[in-house]
This record gives C-alpha cells, structure tokens and sequence, in this order.
C-alpha cells in the first residue's frame, strides 16, 4: 500500500501544511481519510487520478477533516469514467442531507450513480477486493450530546494482510487513544499531534504494538525547527517515528 500524506496540518492552513487530508492506494484503486480543503487540489498536484477514489472516511465533522468534501465531489463528478463510485462516509447523522443541501445551492447536483453517502457507526463498515475499514469510536468531540461522532479508522490490506490504524482527532487528556493499540499488533499508526501533550501520550505510545508511527495533523509547536523536537522526544519509544509533511509519501 501506498500513502500520501496530502495535507498535515491541524484546525489552520500554515504556509507549508494544508488541512488533513490523506491517501492510500493499493491495486487500482485509492481511498480518502479525510477531506479538508484543498483536497482536490492536492490530489491534482499528485497527479493522482480521482476516478479511482473507492471511498472517503471522514474521521469526524470539523472543517479542516471535511472542508474540502464539496470541491471533491465537483471534480469526481464532472470527469467520470467508466465504473467510477466514490462511498463517502461521514459520521454525523444528517450531514449528507446537510451537504446535499449546500451543493445544491452551488448548483452541484449529486449524482446517485456516482456518489453514495453512509452513516460511519463502530465495527466493520467497508469492505472490497482491496480492503476492509473498521470504525473505532473515539471521543475528540466530548460534548457532542450523540455518541459517538468521531472515530479511528483500521484499514486492513487484503493482499499483505497488513494493518493499519488512523487515529483522526483525539481529546486534549489523551483518554480516547484506541486502546486496541496496546493490544493487538498493527503494521502502522497514523496518529494527530495537536491536541495533547506529548508528556501525556508517551506512556501509551511506547506501550502501542506498532511497528512505525507517522504523526499527522502536526500542531504549529511541531512545525519547522520544531519537529526535530517532537521526533526527540519519540527517540525511546521502540519503533520508528516520523512527522509527515505535505505531499509526502510512505509504503506500507
Ligand atoms: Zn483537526
Ligand atoms: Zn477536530
């Protein structure tokens, strides 16, 4: 599997990092985890082709994970091509008629034959010749009355049998790190670096069963000079670290 980190910034565009969006693509066919602006841009600098996108998981309703959903759908449905569907999930219950609603006004009817939306709920949600993507609730949005509404999601490879797990957003206390980590061996974690302290994380990372960890969603303190002092303080967990940027790409 291939991964592009396409955009690795946290709630804000910096000069070098766009809001998150990443891809990963295995066989003829890419999948989304997340979509915040300028996704499709970023995908055309890539030169990526967007007919191959499968799916979208949106880890959860903040702009800068799914702001860039409606540029997207544009795109996928002005050049289609022959067996071209794009799911996209997202994990709030009336968002899809909500995001209708808005496209409709720029004038961007959906087409059904192209685009299906689905609500994300925990445990297995998609699964293809390529793939299969499992919902891991985590709590990044505490006081959300419905719960759950942000989640992890574990994609497994089918081919390699390889495992990964994207973390999304997590909460400032570190509390919804997916305890499944500690548990069970994944081949990769992807994993935000904006919301906690890395003090208050480190005792779970060094205990996580993974075999590298890409950080994402970088937080500004993370940023230039400061990632050499976000990998320094990772220098004893025992795997290998590294702080994504944008465009960047890693193999599975
Ligand atoms: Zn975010
Ligand atoms: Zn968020």
């Amino acid at each position: 599997m291939k991964i592009t980190t396409l955009g690795t910034s946290h709630g804000d565009s910096t000069y070098c990092r766009f809001n998150s969006s990443t891809l990963y693509e295995t066989g003829a066919a890419s999948y989304l985890v997340d979509c915040g602006a300028p996704c499709e841009a970023l995908l055309c600098r890539k030169g990526k082709d967007n007919s191959r996108i499968r799916a979208i998981f949106v880890t959860h309703m903040h702009d800068d994970h799914v702001g860039g959903i409606t540029e997207m759908i544009k795109i996928l449905e002005k050049y289609p091509k022959p067996g071209q569907h794009t799911s996209i999930f997202l994990p709030e219950r009336g968002a899809a008629e909500a995001l209708t609603v808005w496209l409709s006004a720029m004038h961007i009817p959906v087409k059904p034959e192209l685009i299906g939306f689905s609500l994300v709920t925990p445990g297995e949600i998609y699964s293809d010749e390529n793939i299969s993507v499992e919902a891991y609730p985590t709590d990044h949005i505490p006081k959300s009355p419905v719960k759950p509404v942000t989640f992890a999601y574990i994609i497994t490879e089918k081919a390699s049998g390889k495992r990964l797990l994207h973390t999304g957003d997590l909460w400032v206390d570190f509390h919804d790190y997916p305890e499944i980590l500690t548990r069970e061996h994944f081949d990769l974690l992807v994993c935000e670096a904006t919301h906690y302290k890395q003090s208050t994380a480190a005792p779970l990372f060094r205990k996580t069963l993974a075999d590298r960890l890409i950080f994402t969603h970088i937080g500004n303190e993370w940023h230039g000079e400061g990632e050499s002092r976000l990998l320094g303080l990772c220098a004893d967990f025992p795997y290998p670290v590294a702080a994504a940027h944008d465009g960047d790409e890693f193999e599975l």
